[in-house]
């Protein structure tokens, strides 16, 4: 039975900034949990008026709970938690922690199936990517997740049940149902997985994370054109400050160079050259 490195505590990526967090604006909290980011929107004086976005890895419900109350205190619960998309790295804890708060869940419809049990992703593509996402990618497991009566489609007039202010926008490409998340009053983006803010290479080397726009993490992404139109659609929103499901958060010039780069680059830049989604 092969042996899944995210399992195994001892291996560096399970890294030392695992569970740890900062403040990007202030009512969006970012807290890493191993390789992929979760964000708190809320403020602490308003403990019962928050929202999770994302759910991080699997078993890291607890990591989360713990977070929570350090910033809302105990026994706090948000009023919904809201899913960029259903890959196992941001669905990971869903489950847990609808139940142990008895919130809904929200997601794009184009994503219910992967969560309601009925539909298994793609597998992922360990042929793109390169070094040790490719070496890890064969271990990601794809299989779906029931959240049962938990999960809702989001509202089809593009408002965030909880989130005033907020809007969500369609960014399919990395996933079907891929949505982001932006306010207009400060700019701010929750980007998920529509692009990342580290190199692709070091997706799952925490510790080596350096800050840069790129595409959409490639073993997983099963349409490069939509990909391609989602980094534009989001590179014209000119956000201030964008937060993604990997990397740390970037904002101002660094950012919108950086988004801009990708959206006219992205065929060279961000698109495999060959891949078990590109080539057919
Ligand atoms: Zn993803
Ligand atoms: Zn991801």
């Amino acid at each position: 039975m092969p042996h899944n490195p995210f399992h195994d505590t001892s291996m560096p990526m399970t890294s030392v900034k695992s569970g740890s967090g900062y403040e990007v604006v202030p009512d969006v909290y970012c807290l890493t949990v191993q390789i992929v980011n979760v964000y708190f929107v809320g403020t602490p004086d308003a403990p019962k008026d928050w929202v999770l976005i994302d759910a991080g890895m699997p078993r890291s419900e607890e990591m989360i709970i713990n977070a929570a109350e350090r910033r809302f205190g105990a026994g706090c619960r948000p009023r919904a938690i809201i899913l960029t998309h259903g890959h196992f790295d941001h669905v990971g804890a869903v489950v847990e922690l609808a139940e142990h708060w008895d919130v809904p869940v929200y997601a794009h419809p184009l994503e219910l199936p992967y969560l309601t049990g009925a539909q298994a992703y793609p597998p992922p593509d360990p042929s793109v990517g390169g070094g040790m996402v490719a070496t890890l990618s064969r271990f990601f497991p794809n299989d779906p997740i029931d959240l049962g009566g938990y999960v809702h489609p989001l509202p089809a007039d593009n408002t965030l049940p909880d989130m005033p202010g907020w809007r969500w926008l369609h960014t399919p490409g990395h996933a079907y149902g891929h949505v982001s998340l932006f306010r207009d009053q400060d700019r701010a983006l929750i980007a998920g997985d529509a692009f990342v803010t580290v190199k692709q290479e070091s997706l799952y080397q925490v510790i080596t994370q350096h800050k840069e726009v790129n595409g959409p993490p490639s073993y997983f992404t099963p349409d490069w054109d939509a990909a391609r139109e989602s980094v534009r659609t989001l590179a014209a929103l000119k956000p201030q400050v964008a937060m993604a499901g990997h990397g740390m958060a970037m904002e101002g010039d660094a950012l919108r160079k950086g988004l801009d780069a990708l959206a006219v680059n992205f065929d060279v830049t961000a698109r495999p050259q060959h891949g078990r989604y590109v080539d057919d």
